[in-house]
């Protein structure tokens, strides 16, 4: 997709809300959404002056698992800072982060095609939010102000420069939000604002060791916008490079209608945040006990659990990763396979049907099919009325006089009439048209109310027909 003889430096800046019950430094709740404005709101999280923050153990928890999962080393002891600028979605005038002592460092992710290094993963608090709009009340020139985000815990992850493609950024925001789900962190919804990626991108000629001077994407409210965002910054920086220009360190936004990135401000200083520690909060110091409690918690992760699912039952690598893509589905997929069912059959139902039913009536239902007892359709039937009625597929199977008929007698003499009633399609078949036969397997299973063994109606019908 890049142009030859240029390579891109991606880096990643992304920004989670923790899914706790409170908000960081206060008791608010932490789920705003749906909330009237300004209406999930306190003194500590409005910024009045005189008030004190007490930090939220869960988030400082969450941090931890997803620093463990990323492969990060964990420092004894860590500190809250201050980082000071003025904005109006900030009430106190600083937003409490962490500086040189995050919670964790010095981690790495794999993303399937690449391994990206984690270089931290710090806690802070959300900011409030603004919307720039004119309703019936307020003309476009008003910016509102909306507080019930303000002091909801938030995860940042910075990554190294390690990634070179949009579709290597794609991988790592998907891999990152598997994880954090897997973790329990956060739902990490890219739309609801859970899952905030900004990637920094710069190119070069190939060869070259010196980095570009890079750009910051922000707005990026889907996978697909992130995927496009970095693909047009890759081909906007090397178009300006190639022509003689030079590429502005700024901040530059995406629109999803035009589908272009545009400059939002200029970045030609490092602003001066003038950090200091934190003096209302106390160091966080973590205990080794507490850590290795945190460990045991975390379930097996993605990547690992894939493997053992490959090694222990000899699935595809396509279907290993279908299953191990949400947790859920995963711990489904092992407890149809416990209940006693054939680990391929219950991918392929667990995969395909995604049912509602319980593990053991899925097994069940596998083993009915496998012993020829109902057919595809059948089954479908009897796992719609297993999860809904909650009752034993055995049973329904009785109940709905389900079973297929694979009886040779009791099918043969439906396959009789078939062939008496279609002259044409046995014409056909006897003059070389070999599909004429799935015409024919097609009305035995309707004369059949559907209870047919299409296999075994397929066999009888072949033998009549003397091939
Ligand atoms: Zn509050």
């Amino acid at each position: 997709m890049i142009s030859d003889g240029w390579e891109a430096v991606i880096g990643m800046e992304v920004h989670v809300q923790l899914s706790t019950r409170s908000k960081m430094f206060c008791s608010c709740a932490a789920d705003y959404l749906g909330a009237a404005p300004n209406s999930n709101v306190c003194p500590v999280c409005m910024g009045m002056p005189g008030v004190l923050p007490v930090a939220n153990r869960v988030a400082v928890e969450k941090v931890l698992k997803t620093a463990l999962a990323l492969n990060c080393s964990i420092p004894e002891k860590s500190k809250f800072d201050r980082k000071n600028y003025f904005y109006p979605d900030l009430p106190k005038g600083y937003q409490i982060s962490q500086y040189d002592l995050p919670l964790s460092r010095d981690g790495w992710l794999d993303t399937g095609g690449a391994r990206v290094r984690i270089t931290r993963a710090h806690l802070e608090e959300d900011t409030g939010s603004l919307k720039h709009a004119g309703d019936a009340l307020h003309t476009a020139q008003e910016s509102l102000v909306d507080l019930n985000r303000s002091g909801v815990p938030l995860m940042e992850i910075v990554s190294e420069p390690d990634i070179r493609s949009a579709e290597e950024a794609r991988d790592y925001a998907l891999a990152l939000r598997q994880l954090l789900r897997y973790v329990g962190a956060s739902e990490a919804d890219m739309e609801k604002g859970q899952l905030r990626v900004e990637p920094n991108i710069s190119v070069r000629r190939r060869g070259d060791d010196k980095l570009g001077v890079k750009t910051e994407l922000k707005n990026l409210n889907s996978f697909r916008a992130l995927y496009r965002g970095v693909e047009f910054e890759i081909r906007r920086q090397v178009e300006v490079l190639s022509g003689g220009g030079e590429v502005a360190q700024e901040t530059r936004g995406w629109s999803e209608p035009e589908q272009r990135t545009f400059s939002q401000r200029s970045k030609e200083y490092a602003q001066d945040y003038r950090y200091f520690p934190e003096p209302d909060l106390p160091p966080i110091i973590i205990d080794p006990g507490w850590l290795d409690g945190l460990r045991d918690e975390l379930p097996e992760l993605p990547g690992p659990r894939r493997l053992r699912l490959l090694r222990e039952h000899g699935l595809s690598e396509q279907d290993a990763r279908e299953l191990t893509a949400e947790k859920a589905t995963a711990d489904y997929f092992e407890a149809v396979v416990a209940a006693g069912a054939e680990a391929k059959p219950a991918a392929n139902w667990v995969i395909q049907e995604a049912p509602a039913a319980r593990p053991e009536h899925l097994a069940a239902v596998i083993r009915l099919v496998a012993a020829g007892s109902i057919n595809r359709d059948q089954a479908r039937e009897v796992l719609g009325a297993a999860a809904s009625t909650g009752a034993d597929p055995d049973q329904i199977v009785r109940d709905r006089g389900l079973a297929q008929i694979s009886d040779e007698a009791e099918l043969g003499a439906i396959v009789d009439r078939v062939l008496l009633e279609n002259p044409g399609a046995v014409a056909d078949y006897r003059a070389g048209k070999q599909q004429a036969i799935q015409a024919l397997v097609g009305k035995v299973i309707g004369a059949s109310q559907r209870r047919a063994n299409a296999q075994v109606a397929r066999r009888l019908l072949e033998e009549r027909l003397g091939t």
